[in-house]
């Protein structure tokens, strides 16, 4: 899923040189729902393009162990600052309204986003720091693994 969301969204990276990448050492299984997994992933990096600079990177790290999926969507982004981190996942919420003017979006993507892994009995959650970048950590449980 997240090799195909990067192969949709490799022109809007290409456009600011930014580079996406994968780290995963070996193949993880779980029981999602697809479509809405899709969108996670679509949303999450989707920002993570949007709000980096020039040049910059995304890493996705997928690792598991016997009872969970962990997923980090890291950025070298512009980050949140520290008073907003925890507002981001609030419907319509945007951290500057002149900042993100020319970037576009309605505020709901992270909504949707943390609702659908709660769907899922996961948890997800934001570090930031500003001008260094962003990351969102992902803690899926896999209900049923499949070596
Ligand atoms: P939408 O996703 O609905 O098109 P959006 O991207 O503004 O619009 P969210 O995805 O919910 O909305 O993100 C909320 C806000 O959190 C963003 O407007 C942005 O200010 C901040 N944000 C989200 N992801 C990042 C990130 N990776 N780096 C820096 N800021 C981020
Ligand atoms: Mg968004």
């Amino acid at each position: 899923l997240v090799e195909q969301v990067m192969r949709m969204l490799k022109p809007i990276a290409d456009k600011k040189d930014v580079i996406l990448e994968i780290e995963s050492y070996r193949e993880v299984f779980a029981e999602v729902d697809e479509t809405k997994m899709y969108l996670v992933f679509m949303n999450l990096i989707e920002n993570s393009i949007k709000y980096n600079n020039e040049y910059g990177k995304v890493t996705v790290t997928i690792n598991a162990d016997h009872r969970d999926l962990n997923i980090q969507i890291m950025d070298t982004g512009v980050g949140i600052p520290p008073e907003s981190v925890d507002k981001v996942f609030q419907r319509f919420y945007r951290v500057d309204k002149t900042r993100s003017r020319d970037t576009g979006g309605t505020g709901l993507g992270l909504s949707i986003v943390n609702k659908t892994i709660l769907l899922h009995g996961g948890s997800i959650k934001c570090l930031s720091e500003e001008g260094v970048g962003t990351t969102f950590i992902i803690r899926l449980p896999l209900s049923q693994t499949m070596k």
